[in-house]
């Protein structure tokens, strides 16, 4: 571990008032204005090595869900699975819930 430490977009100025939700504690997901899917924030493994200052949100990266179906907001439900190339992380939400691929 170098740098400051990862602060959770939960907590993240101008979030900490939103819907912003942990599934676990390297994926978390909110709702943003206007958008009917949320947005995902994964502390990406692929920034591993790259200096805090050299990143704007720590390991964190925003993904949008827009090519995916929300087929439940409460508890969220989305399909099909959710995988970020950047470095694999690959996984369903269902019922709420994180289930890892
Ligand atoms: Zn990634």
């Amino acid at each position: 571990m170098s740098g400051p430490p990862d602060v959770p977009p939960s907590d993240w100025p101008g979030l900490e008032t939103g819907d912003v939700v942990r599934l676990t504690d390297d994926v978390y997901y909110g709702w943003l204005e206007h958008e009917v899917t949320p947005v995902f924030w994964h502390r990406c493994a692929a920034l591993a090595d790259v200096p805090a200052e050299h990143t704007v949100h720590g390991r964190w990266v925003a993904a949008g869900t827009s090519g995916h179906t929300l087929v439940a907001r409460e508890p969220l439900h989305l399909e099909p699975s959710l995988l970020w190339k950047c470095c694999g992380l690959h996984g369903w939400v269902r019922d709420g819930q994180w289930t890892s691929a």
